[in-house]
């Protein structure tokens, strides 16, 4: 019979997965450093990168640490956030909002480790691991930082595109827009909204 399963399984599973996530997060980041265009953001993209390299060795250590082989198991989550980006840059590239989105979709990168790293410190907490805590609590910090840093630039790219005047120019698009949007929320609610609409005008 199967042998009954323990959060120390859990842990060496989840492991494994943050393993695969941060070899891929690491691939995105050097992607998004080439194609990001303000120069800021390329920076912050390839700081982030260089640490990547270190949390990747340091999930090596936590390995060692528990006895466990380092393997990489593929992480669905990572791998969807990263198609996403392909498909983001396919569509916005040569866009003023190419830096912007860039942006979004490392944010959700970092989102993903957040979880995962803030779930696998407090598993090691429990299971006794003290140096693997420690370990996986400086890769939590470097992830909220990179969060933050990536917010604090996204400002400065906003400003660089100077979005405003073509938002009043793309009025008419943004009508269009949100009809679409109530289509999407289905048959009542987009009777609804007709309707609220018409009694408006
Ligand atoms: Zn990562
Ligand atoms: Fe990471
Ligand atoms: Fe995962
Ligand atoms: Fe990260």
């Amino acid at each position: 019979m199967a042998k009954e399963k323990t959060l120390s399984d859990a842990f060496y599973e989840t492991l494994k997965d943050v393993y695969w996530a941060e070899k891929q997060g690491t691939r995105s980041l050097g992607k998004a450093a080439k194609a990001a265009k303000h120069p800021e953001l390329k920076k912050v993209f390839e700081n982030h990168r260089e640490e990547s390299a270190h949390q990747i060795e340091r999930l090596e250590q936590v390995f060692e640490i528990i006895g466990k082989t380092a393997r990489a198991k593929t992480c669905e989550a990572m791998k969807g956030i990263s198609e996403e980006m392909t498909e983001d840059l396919e569509d916005f590239g040569d866009t003023k909002a190419a830096d912007a989105v860039l942006v979004g979709c490392a944010q959700a990168v970092e989102h993903y480790e957040i979880a995962r790293y803030g779930t696998l410190k407090s598993w090691a907490k429990q299971l006794g691991f003290a140096d693997a805590e420690k370990l996986l609590g400086e890769t939590l910090e470097e992830e909220k930082r990179a969060d933050q840093l990536l917010s604090e630039v996204a400002e400065q790219v906003a400003n660089a595109a100077g979005g405003q005047g073509e938002m009043e120019e793309e009025d008419d698009e943004d009508e269009e827009d949100k009809e679409s949007r109530s289509e999407l929320d289905g048959s009542e609610s987009d009777e609804k909204s007709k309707g609220k609409k018409t009694a408006k005008k």
